[in-house]
């Protein structure tokens, strides 16, 4: 390991939420006592509703802590602590702040896949399992659920197809994001430097503690999983478990135990790198930087919470009309 591991277990107080984050690339839109995240190289695409939901307002009710005051929040995903009829209004009211209110919600039954469903028609099985959607449907509002997993939205500008994803460290391990691209070249002829990304709220590197399997794992994939990784990452993916771990020993203050190892993943740049490598024009992707454990007062985090709500990011095409309709809005 040589001169790596010293740098790599120094401590570092700010490590970097997000990879390379503009916030100039998107907008929190303030509608209806609803905030939505967008992105703005989505926007100027006049065929397309989308938006990231965020934390405020809407019908559920969450109990902080036992004794406190509970909070407004938007839930939209059916947990146990929220009613189905706040959630169902939830959606309705989200929809219909994307101007999307007359399209067919579809959402996933989610299972930390690497499943991707096309969508052809409206599907009669309901909810669909796996975690990504792909259309060329005008009408059908694409969704997937987090609360710290990245969510990521396609458009590809020349065949008109949209995906939405959810990517957490099993999606992000199996290149989840990469397999909806092959599948929507495969049966839309998407060429990757078509398609407009957007990298929504989730976890960032500066939160997200794992374990050594995870560490592990990563690097048996990915040749640059190092860059995704603060923390004594080389040591791990060589195998070394030996609990003595002396860089950590020597510097326990006498008398403790020295810490376990530790390290953090940044699943944001990770699936960004994944899908620049799979012929993604780095421009074209929009990554908003947000860290959802962070930001508990725009965002659910589950790693952070445990009992908490669902965000959504949502993506569809809209019809002829409802196109002409937004174009005509905006003049
Ligand atoms: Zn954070």
């Amino acid at each position: 390991m040589g001169a790596r591991t010293s740098t790599e277990t120094k401590p570092r107080r700010n490590r970097p939420t997000a990879h390379k984050a503009n916030r100039d690339d998107w907008n929190m839109r303030k509608t209806g006592g609803l905030q939505i995240l967008t992105a703005c190289q989505l926007v100027d695409l006049d065929w397309l509703a989308h938006g990231f939901s965020t934390r405020p307002g809407g019908a559920s009710e969450l109990q902080l802590s036992p004794g406190r005051r509970s909070e407004h929040v938007l839930n939209l995903g059916f947990t146990d602590w929220d009613g189905r009829r706040n959630v169902l209004r939830n959606r309705e009211e989200f929809a219909s702040c994307l101007g999307a209110h007359e399209m067919r919600l579809l959402a996933l039954r989610q299972v930390h896949s690497d499943i991707v469903q096309g969508i052809h028609s409206a599907p009669s099985e309901s909810p669909l399992q796996g975690d990504a959607l792909f259309t060329r449907e005008p009408g059908m509002l694409l969704t997937v659920q987090t609360a710290d997993c990245i969510p990521i939205l396609f458009a590809d500008t020349r065949a008109r197809a949209i995906a939405a994803i959810h990517s957490g460290w099993r999606g992000t391990l199996r290149r989840i994001a990469e397999k909806t691209l092959g599948r929507m070249r495969m049966e839309f002829g998407t060429r990757p430097e078509d398609v407009v990304v957007a990298i929504g709220p989730g976890i960032g590197g500066c939160c997200y503690e794992v374990g050594h399997e995870v560490a592990k794992e990563f690097a048996s994939q990915f040749r640059q999983a190092r860059e995704w990784f603060e923390g004594p990452f080389t040591a791990i993916a060589a195998g070394d478990s030996d609990p003595n771990w002396l860089p950590w020993l020597t510097m326990a203050p006498p008398g403790h135990a020295p810490e376990p190892p530790r390290v953090h993943l940044n699943l944001i740049a990770a699936n960004r790198a994944i899908l620049v490598d799979a012929g993604v024009r780095p421009q074209r992707i929009a990554v908003s930087g947000f860290c959802t454990s962070c930001r508990t007062d725009l965002f659910f985090s589950y790693r952070r919470e445990s009992e908490t709500g669902r965000m959504m990011a949502a993506i569809g095409i809209r019809g002829k009309s409802q196109t002409k309709r937004k174009a005509k809005s905006e003049r």
